[in-house]
């Protein structure tokens, strides 16, 4: 019998979990050969997250895990986590909103089963239910990550996935402490089958995901899947330096051709300065982002810990 296991990410989530464990019971349930294990990642929630998962714990406690942070790491750590204690054959990684339906657990299971795949994910082809300016961000940042970055972020993908022990092993392998999960899962390889379907809205609470939130995040997911920024730092520099010695070619010639219109250009004179001064700031700070990262990573911090496991 194959076992597989279950990663639910949980933050503020106490009205979804109830709904949640018996929605994907009885899809697993059907799946034959299959056994399943649950760990639920309670990451820092300060609703009543940890004792609903206590109860369903209690209720199973052979089949239902749950690892509780002692403060929100955010959902990628708390993945992490989840991959770690993991025991299954399979791994599949799903939120507890029921934005990712269970109903594709038993195809992903037999496409991962036919040996041909090594990771079965799935990609939302619309976003009914979401704000239209949030919507055109995320599209504009698929373009340019895919244009700047070598690890190709597929466009909607979910983290709703199903992966072999032998990937899981690989996500585990990065040790990283910024972790971009949309990215890391395609870094590592792997043969992937995308299945599509049309957005879900969330069963209960509310998406702790704001538009300034999900901006940071993608400029985070940019810094750690690809140097271009910092390519950007030296083509801007170049080509100031260029334009400043044009500049001071024509300044010279026409100082010599006609002396006496050397007091122009105070206007033009402050507008350089400004536009200097504020692309230096700019290549400082892609630098700045890239060496805080540099600086994170050196302080091996843990990427989570844990309060309660059960
Ligand atoms: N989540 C988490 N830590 C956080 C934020 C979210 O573990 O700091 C979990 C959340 O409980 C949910 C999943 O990550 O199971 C996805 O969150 P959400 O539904 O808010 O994001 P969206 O579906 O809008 O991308
Ligand atoms: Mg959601």
């Amino acid at each position: 019998m194959d076992k597989l296991s279950i990663i639910v990410p949980c933050y503020n989530e106490e009205e979804a979990i109830p709904i949640f464990f018996p929605a994907v019971e009885k899809v697993v349930q059907q799946i034959y050969g299959l056994k399943t294990e649950y760990w639920f990642v309670n990451d820092g929630s300060t609703d009543n997250t940890l004792n609903k998962l206590r109860k369903v714990h209690s209720m199973h406690p052979e089949q239902v895990h749950y690892i509780s942070f002692s403060r929100n790491f955010g959902k990628e750590a708390a993945l992490y986590a989840g991959l770690q204690a993991a025991q299954g054959d399979y791994v599949v990684v799903m939120d507890v909103d029921l934005q990712d339906p269970p109903e594709f657990l038993s195809e992903m299971y037999s496409i991962i089963k036919s040996d041909d795949y090594d990771c079965v994910g799935t990609r939302r082809v619309d976003r009914n239910g979401e704000a239209k300016f949030k919507s055109f961000l995320s599209n504009q940042f698929y373009n340019v990550i895919n244009k700047i970055s070598q690890t190709n972020i597929v466009p909607g993908a979910r983290d709703y996935r199903m992966m072999t022990r032998q990937m899981v092993d690989a996500v585990l392998s990065l040790k990283e402490y910024d972790r971009f999960s949309k990215g890391i899962f395609s870094w590592v390889g792997f043969r992937t089958k995308y299945l599509d379907y049309h957005n879900v809205e969330r069963v209960a609470g509310e998406t702790d995901w704001s538009t300034w939130k999900l901006f940071k995040y993608a400029m985070d997911g940019i810094a750690d899947f690809s140097q271009a920024p910092l390519s950007l730092a030296v083509w801007l520099g170049t080509f100031s330096f260029i334009a400043s010695i044009i500049g001071i070619v024509f300044v010279i010639i026409r100082r010599l051709v006609e002396p006496s219109s050397s007091v122009f250009g105070w206007a033009s004179l402050v507008c350089l300065i400004l536009l200097i001064g504020g692309l230096q700031l700019l290549c400082i700070g892609i630098v700045g982002k890239y060496v805080g990262r540099t600086y994170m990573q050196s302080k091996h911090r843990p990427i989570y810990i844990i309060k309660e496991k059960q």
